[in-house]
């Protein structure tokens, strides 16, 4: 995990040096920017590896920095993730639309902040495979789309095709929480008719016939739904 640059974009001075702190101790090159202008500048000459991106800045905002380096071809595959407050979900909500990777909610411990960066980077690495993988295992589930077949340890469930479809898209991304808009044009793709686009309907009935672990799909509020990340 050392040697990964992070870049820090954050005008609290306070939270900037407990953040910058705790990630230097871990080994990680810190840089840091108190603005989105700054902020900007320092991500496409330095490329970092991850960003750890506060929302409420002064002038341009977490959400339009986002999708500024999310749209840049060189900084694309730098992995975000949003430093929110409580209250904020309806911003994590846009910023996971324009591509933002995590957040993590203040206050949070250091233990916490390092831990979710961690794993934001290790699935990175996963990030540009997973979609592709025919079999996929998380925990007690396993996934084979050869088979169009769900286990739950080791008992088999009957899927829709749509509930199969966005299981499988939640567990290929372990962790990462999706907003409803997301798994719908994601998970289904524009090429399949959903005939129910009320996503927790079909999430529901997912944990229904996951009678086993039915608390593995999560439930973040006001923000969408993530698979537990069993490591
Ligand atoms: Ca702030």
């Amino acid at each position: 995990m050392s040697n990964k640059k992070i870049v820090i974009i954050e005008d609290e001075p306070d939270i900037l040096e407990v953040l910058s702190y705790n990630l230097k101790r871990e080994g990680f090159e810190v840089l840091s920017a108190t603005n989105g202008t700054e902020g900007l500048a320092l991500v496409s000459k330095e490329i970092p590896d991850l960003i750890l991106l506060d929302l409420m800045l002064p002038g341009m905002d977490g959400i339009e920095i986002c999708s500024t380096i999310k749209n840049a071809p060189p900084t694309k595959n730098t992995l975000i993730i949003m430093v929110t407050a409580k209250g904020e979900e309806s911003d994590i909500v846009l910023g996971l639309g324009v591509g933002a990777d995590d957040y993590i909610t203040k206050p949070f411990s250091p233990k916490e902040l390092v831990a979710r960066v961690k794993a934001v980077l290790r699935r990175g690495v996963l990030l540009d495979t997973s979609e592709q993988k025919e079999k996929v295992e998380v925990g007690a589930l396993t996934i084979d789309t050869n088979k169009f077949e769900v286990t739950v340890s080791g008992k088999n469930i009957r899927l829709t095709a749509t509930e199969f479809r966005l299981l499988h898209y939640l567990a290929s991304h372990p962790g990462r929480v999706f907003s409803r808009e997301q798994l719908l044009s994601r998970a289904m793709g524009d090429d399949v008719v959903v005939v129910d686009r009320n996503i927790d309907v079909h999430i529901r009935g997912i944990r229904k016939k996951m009678d086993i672990e039915p608390s593995m799909i999560e439930t973040i509020r006001g923000v969408g739904y993530r698979l537990r990340d069993i490591d």
